[in-house]
């Protein structure tokens, strides 16, 4: 499974946004967001071109796709399904990224960010229906279980993370005692906490 290994506060500093991708380091003054609020080499954004419509719509997706970590081929993929969708297609686009399994443990709190989750995944962490599944982009439906496997109960990553959380969305339940959760329906837009402009994405892939 390809996954971007490079600096992710790079890629923060470069959408000129907390994206949020390592957890509580986020929430601390160690940010890089917060310590280098400019985007990353000076001497090649003097060259940038001013912000044109089209350069709007691809730092959109670009914000999008990291804030979920998935690749561009993968990106596309998604957007062509939720293009197909009868629901409308920026939200379908995002519905279909946050029924991802690493995203749902991140919501439920198994995991301080996607890419730990991702790894959890990876690494056999998880059941699905009571069934293995250890691919992080496993899209989930309404009503399907997630469980920490018996032999992972006791792995502090996710009982800390699990201490700092605070809520989950409305349309996920957790267990806290038996470390498991239900996806109770799929969430709408307004349900979806990410401040981005899907719309962007879909007049980028329209053009
Ligand atoms: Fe982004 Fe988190 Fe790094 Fe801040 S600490 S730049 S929010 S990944």
């Amino acid at each position: 499974m390809a996954v971007y290994h490079g600096p992710r506060c790079r890629q923060c500093r470069r959408e000129g946004t907390k994206l949020m991708l390592k957890g509580e380091r986020c929430k601390t003054e160690k940010c890089a967001v917060e310590r280098r609020p400019f985007p990353p080499g000076a001497r090649v954004s003097k060259r940038r071109r001013a912000s044109t419509e089209y350069n709007l719509q691809l730092r959109e997706k670009q914000k999008i796709r990291r804030i979920y970590g998935v690749l561009e081929k993968q990106f596309r993929l998604y957007f062509q399904s939720a293009a197909k969708s009868s629901t409308v297609t920026g939200e379908a686009l995002l519905q279909i990224l946050e029924m991802r399994l690493d995203n749902i443990i991140y919501r439920l709190g198994f995991a301080p960010s996607r890419s730990s989750a991702r790894q959890l995944v990876l690494h056999n962490h998880f059941l699905v229906n009571g069934k293995k599944v250890n691919i992080p982009s496993y899209r989930l439906k309404a009503g399907e279980t997630v469980q920490v496997k018996e032999k992972s109960n006791n792995l502090e990553l996710i009982h800390s993370s699990l201490k700092s959380m605070k809520d989950v969305p409305e349309w996920l339940t957790v267990d806290k005692v038996k470390l498991s959760g239900q996806v109770v329906r799929v969430p709408d837009r307004d349900a979806i906490p990410e401040t981005v402009q899907e719309q962007l994405v879909v007049e980028l892939y329209s053009r």
